[in-house]
This record gives structure tokens, sequence and C-alpha cells, in this order.
């Protein structure tokens, strides 16, 4: 690709993923927006129906349980520019999952229910998003349900999450009454149809709040409508683009996900203002994302997606250049370089090869084991993005076999789950048991089933005297020694081969960290 042409497609690119509580509206608004993109005809094919694609059983379980542990990665053309969004898990344990893809994308879209404001999860996905002045849009949703006021709705995104609020429409009426969206900056009304969220609606417009058409249409409640506007008008934040770049100020559009309402504006404004690629820090430079030479992260790592294809697949951000099929990139961590003859994408469900992929695109590399989350890939510079980092476990359990001959299996599995990013294993140094650790209880549960669906052991948990990790780093290689002599009984090597300490207390955790004080016992690892 020439340079100009390179240029012009990496600004096409729009970067996203959607934060909310469960129940917010995500499913169903990631539906529309595929619907928008026109990538499937009928929306409705997001959370699987059991279809053409049927899925393996532990995605059976996520069904079930109504959470969507996997991510994927949907494209999807829309006015002239290329929408990537990236999926994240929607269940309630904070997940290392989510917070990875957060680092993968340029910008986020919050989605809040009308009905219940700001939740528990949008705000620690906030504060996550907020470590990287990641840009946030926002979407209040299910305005055709009685919902909370929308003045109100405002605040307390102010209050609670700390940006400034800009509100871009406003609904006219909630629930039954519910007639369309009001847009500041246009001075047109939006008609709100019943009925419609499975199509592509016509776009109705009343131009001016003023006209007769805005009175026939808001019958007796057009004269508090206006005098709300008004005040609204005067009382909030006008949008300034800058300040939505840099991670301080919200735009917040209204609407339906379910009745495809208020979608269409949100896209519009969002495929304007959301940021183009940004520039990536490396442990070298910064590399900008219009860079001709290739660079790459993996930021997740996913198996057998598609019990077809029992394979892993890498995601991999695109960061500068252009990847192109068949093409050779430095495995940075590993110093060879390798041929990626067969990327694939994950348009609406369906790997499709990609041919070409640009800054901002995700591509999904097949994994045979050589591939970690967090390896940088580049057309052989010497460099690695970083920001990536694992969080030590919070929850730990001590994993047995039902069968002991299948000590080699539970390895070989549990070693695939902790790359893959859904769980930590730690070798204590001295003792053959095998410690899991998670984020959140419900991984336990996840990998117990995957071993069994996927590696054919029956593991069982027991409890295990470990209260919280720290990956153990030192200089002083004197030091170091006798620190491991003294402290052998809480030792133990995780999954990548780093020591680490298995604290049995917050206290004991403390006075050995007194103990030794040139000893460093971080809470996050970069991979
Ligand atoms: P997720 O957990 O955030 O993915 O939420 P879903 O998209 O699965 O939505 C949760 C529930 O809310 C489902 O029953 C949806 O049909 C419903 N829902 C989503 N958006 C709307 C909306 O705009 N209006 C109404 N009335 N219901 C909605």
């Amino acid at each position: 690709m020439s340079n100009t042409s390179l240029r012009s497609e990496v600004l096409k690119r729009r970067t996203f993923a959607i934060i909310s509580h469960p129940d917010a509206g995500k499913t169903t608004i990631t539906e529309k927006l595929l619907l928008w993109g026109n990538a499937i005809q009928l929306a409705g094919s997001v959370k699987g129906k059991r279809g053409p694609h049927a899925r393996s059983d532990w995605m059976t379980m996520e069904q079930e349980r109504g959470i969507s542990v996997t991510s994927s990665v949907m494209q999807f053309p829309y006015k002239g520019r290329v929408v990537n969004l990236l999926d994240t898990p929607g269940h309630e344990d904070f997940s290392e999952d989510t917070y990875r893809t957060l680092t993968a994308v340029d910008s986020v879209l919050m989605m809040i229910d009308g009905a219940k404001g700001v939740e528990d999860r949008t705000i620690k996905l906030m504060e996550v998003c907020r470590l990287r002045d990641t840009p946030i849009l926002s979407f209040i949703n299910k305005m055709d349900r009685e919902s909370r006021s929308p003045v109100e709705l405002l605040d307390e995104i102010e209050t609670v999450l700390k940006i400034a609020a800009s509100p871009i429409n406003w609904p006219l009426g909630t629930g039954k009454e519910f007639k369309g969206v009001y847009n500041f900056y246009t001075d047109t009304i939006h008609v709100y149809q019943q009925g419609k969220g499975h199509t592509i609606p016509d776009d109705i417009q009343i131009k001016g709040l003023q006209s007769d058409e805005a009175a026939q249409l808001l019958g007796g409640y057009i004269d508090d409508i206006r005098e709300e506007i008004e005040l609204v008008r005067g009382a909030t934040n006008e949008f300034n683009l800058e300040e939505y770049l840099a991670g301080r100020m919200t735009p917040v559009f209204f609407g339906t996900a379910l009745g495809n309402f208020g979608v269409r504006e949100m896209l519009d404004g969002f495929v304007e203002w959301a940021p183009t690629p940004r520039s990536r820090a490396t442990n070298e430079r910064e590399v900008a994302a219009e860079e001709e030479k290739f660079t790459g992260f993996v930021f997740k790592i996913q198996a057998n997606m598609d019990p077809k294809h029992r394979d892993r697949i890498a995601f991999m951000r695109v960061c500068s250049g252009t990847y192109n099929q068949g093409m050779k990139m430095r495995h940075v961590r590993i110093a060879k370089d390798i041929k990626i003859a067969d990327a694939v994408t994950f348009m609406a469900g369906d790997r499709s090869a990609v041919e070409e992929a640009v800054a901002g695109d995700i591509i999904g590399l097949h994994n045979h084991g050589t591939i970690q989350i967090g390896d940088t890939f580049t057309d052989g510079e010497e460099l690695k993005f970083t920001g990536i980092p694992h969080f030590a476990p919070e929850l730990f359990r001590r994993i047995r076999l039902r069968d002991p001959l299948k000590t080699k299996q539970l390895q070989k599995g549990l070693q695939q789950l902790a790359e893959e990013g859904s769980t930590q294993v730690f070798f204590p140094v001295d003792n053959n048991d095998i410690v899991v650790g998670a984020v959140g209880v419900l991984q336990f549960e996840v990998v117990a089933y995957r071993l069994k669906d996927e590696y054919k052991v029956e593991a069982i948990y027991e409890p295990v005297n470990v209260a919280t990790a720290r990956w153990i780093e030192c200089d002083d290689s004197k030091k170091l020694e006798e620190f491991k002599r003294k402290c052998s009984d809480n030792l133990a090597v995780d999954g990548g081969g780093h020591l680490t300490y298995l604290a049995p207390t917050r206290v004991n955790l403390s006075l050995t960290q007194e103990r030794h004080p040139d000893v460093v016992f971080r809470a996050t690892r970069e991979h």
C-alpha cells in the first residue's frame, strides 16, 4: 500500500468496545450496530440461538447462565469508516480479559440502563478506561420504558463517574410516552416509531422545537418539554471535541437499543468524533499508527471458538503498517520470523480470511502454543508494546485430579488456559501441589468445565491457605537467594516461569515485605 492510501485507510478506522453493567443492553445494541453496518441482514444472531455455527459446550454453559465469558471482534463499514467492535465478557467478575481488551481499543461506548442509572460494573470499567484516558461516548438505553429523569441520570454520570456529561440529544418523554429525541445542535426532533427494532427505521424529522409539528407531536407536554430543554441547554456542558478525546467529557445520547432508535444518531456521532487509531507506547519509542512498518501486539488468546477448528486463536491489534496475507513477521519474544498465511477475522461470527489489515484492525492468528498474551510482532524491529498487565489473583484453590494418571493432561490444560489468561497457575517450589488463582470466582468453574470438555480431565478444587500473590523481583542476587531460602514455604513458580510469593495472609505479606526490603513484590506483572 502506498503511503497516502495507508494513511487514508488508517484514518477510516474506529476501534472500540462497549462497557456496561449486565442487562443494560450491550448485546442488543451490538446486534443493531451490525444491522446498521449491514454486516448481518437480520439482527438476532449475536447471542447465539443455536444456528449453523453450533457452539462448543462450554459456550452452552455461558448461554444457560446468561453470561458471556468469551469475546470476539466484529468489523463493519459505516459511512465510509471501518468500525471494529471488540466484545468483552459481560459477567460480573472483574475480568482480566476485559481489561486487556480495553488496552486494544481507542475508545469505548458506555451503555447505561435509563431505569437503573450508573451501576457497579460500569464504575469499575470506567476506572480502567481512566487509566489510559480512553474517550467515552454514552448511550442511555431503554427510553421506551419508564426511566429515571434524564437530568438525574446526567447528574449521576457526573458525580459518580467524575466525568463531564454533555447531552447531544434529549428524550421527549419515556416509556409509553416516549416520542423521540431532540438534538440540541441541529434543533431537530427525530421521531420514534414503535416496533421498528428489526429494521433500519426511516429518520422522521421535525425541524425546530418551536414548530407546529413539534407541538402536534408532543401534545399536552409541549410547554413542559420546551421549558425543560431550555433549562437543560443552559445548565449542561456544550460538547467539546478536545475534552472528549482527552477522556474528560462524555457526549450523551438517549434512545432504545431494542427499538433501534437513537442508535443512528449515536453511531453518526461516534464515527465523526471517536479517535482514529492512536499511537502506542513501547519499551523503545512511541509507534504512530500511520507508520509504514508493521507492528502489533496480542491482547487475548481464545481456545476452540469453533468446534470444527480445535486450535487457539491469538487476537492481535495491528498498531502500524499493513498486514498482508502470507507476510512474514518478527515474533520479538522468541526472536523468530514467522510466516502468517491465514490470519482470520470474525465478521458476525463467521471466520473469513483477512487479506489486508491496518492499524486499528484486529486479526486472529492460529496459535499452536508459541504465542502468549502481550507478545509483540514487528517487521524486524526489536521493540515491545507495554501496558498489558496481569493482575495478581485474589482467589486461590488447590486443584486435584480424580484420576492421578492424568497429571500430564492437567498440566497441559492448565498451562494453555493460563496462557489464554483464563486463569493463573502456580507450582509451589517445595511440594507437588498445583494452585490455581483467579480474579473472579466464576473462572474456577469455567476452568474445571473446560478441563473436562477439552482435555478430558476431571479436576476437583480444595481450599488452600493463600490470600494473595506477588511477583518477585530483586536485582541483588545474594539477597534474592537469601529470600528464597527463608521463604521457600511460600514460593511458587507461575505458568510463565516467574517466581511468585503466595502469602497466606495480608499480614504475612506485609511482614515479609518489611523483612526483605530489597525484594520487590509486584501486584501486577506486564506480559
Ligand atoms: P447485556 O447483558 O448488556 O448484553 O443486555 P441485553 O442486550 O441482553 O439486554 C438485556 C435485556 O434488556 C434483554 O431482555 C433485552 O431485550 C432488554 N433490552 C435491551 N435494550 C432494551 C431497550 O432499549 N428497551 C427495552 N424495553 N428493553 C431492552
